[in-house]
């Protein structure tokens, strides 16, 4: 990930974020530890870790809230410290703890949002779009916590930023407001805005964003498309039915070292590994060899909660 080169994903503009080595400590606590990341302009970026990894920690930094103690940190190309009078207009920020004034109600604080850009959403249709009619003279503090959540998305967005940060943006909400949020982060897509989030839905990460970023103890352990995240990290398996008993041993020598293969019942066979081309190629010419018909022949690509795991894994974070 660490590249001499600005654009690192290839192609196109300069990126929208660019952090290199940023280290951040919070007393002997170090919440972020030498992470390099690159955020392509114009897509939607998850980041995903368990708890305590340091997703917000590095979001609060790019935000300019929190100074890198090591490291550095351009968000459209400026320092978020040094230039935070030029970088605040151009960003919106979704914080986890909302960070909105909560005596204010809810239709002042999203027109007063809009009036202080230049070329603000139309309110009255971001309320709708949200569902956040019935909320207009509630103060935050009385809306309910997914009211709460839509308004900080709202508010995030109003002033048409360039590139929105959402930490956990869909935590706590029900199922249409999620689906509500997604839509409303294509269409920020769509227009070419820049979206980074941070978030514990796997579903969510595929199938919102161009790229993937796994955070684990302050570092990025990896990080792709989803897709080739999914092909590239975890063992995948493949599956056939031919004959019962095959002599597996003898199969397994024709394989990879490392692979597994095993009857799960009679005449149904699953092996795991590294499911390549070549790998699957091996299997048909030795079932071939051994006049074996291997019906019903599939991949099983891993999820990417698979690999989250695989890289993370399993045990709870405190
Ligand atoms: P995440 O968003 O991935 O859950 P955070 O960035 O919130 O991770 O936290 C990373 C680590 O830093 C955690 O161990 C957390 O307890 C610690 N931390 C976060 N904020 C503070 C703070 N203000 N003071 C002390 N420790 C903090």
């Amino acid at each position: 990930m660490h590249s001499d080169s600005p654009d690192v994903a290839g192609g196109g503009p300069d990126p929208a974020v660019s952090i290199r080595g940023l280290v951040k400590r919070y007393g002997n606590k170090t919440a972020v530890d030498g992470l390099d990341l690159h955020v392509r302009a114009g897509t939607v970026t998850a980041v995903l870790g368990p708890n305590g990894a340091g997703k917000t920690t590095t979001m609060e930094t790019c935000e300019g809230y929190r100074r890198p103690d090591e490291g550095t940190v351009r968000v459209l190309g400026l320092d978020p410290v040094a230039d935070a009078a030029r970088l605040r207009p151009r960003i919106g920020v979704m914080l986890q703890s909302g960070g909105v004034y909560s005596g204010a109600r809810a239709g002042e604080m999203l027109r007063h949002m809009a009036k202080l850009h230049a070329n603000p959403l139309d309110v009255d249709a971001l309320i709708e779009r949200l569902g956040l009619e019935s909320c207009g003279r509630t103060t935050y503090r009385r809306l309910s916590g997914g009211q709460q959540q839509r308004l900080a998305l709202a508010l995030a967005v109003v002033g048409r930023p360039e590139l929105v940060f959402l930490d956990e943006p869909t935590a706590g909400l029900d199922p249409q407001a999620r689906h509500a949020t997604w839509q409303l982060i294509r269409e920020l897509r769509a227009d070419g805005v820049t979206v980074v989030l941070s978030t514990h839905f796997m579903d969510e990460a595929e199938s919102l964003s161009d790229d993937v970023v796994i955070v684990d103890a302050g570092r990025v352990v990896a990080q792709g498309d989803p897709e080739t995240l999914c092909r590239g990290g975890a063992e995948n398996t493949l599956r056939f039915t031919g004959r019962p008993g095959l002599d597996l041993g003898s199969l397994l020598k024709a394989l990879p070292d490392g692979s597994q293969a095993a009857e799960l019942t009679p005449g149904s066979y699953r092996i795991a590994g590294t499911v390549d081309p070549q790998l699957l190629a091996t299997v048909t010419s030795w079932c071939a060899q051994h006049g074996v018909m291997p019906d019903g022949i599939s991949v099983e690509r891993h999820s990417l909660e698979d690999v989250f795991l695989e890289l993370t894994g399993k045990e709870l974070r405190r």
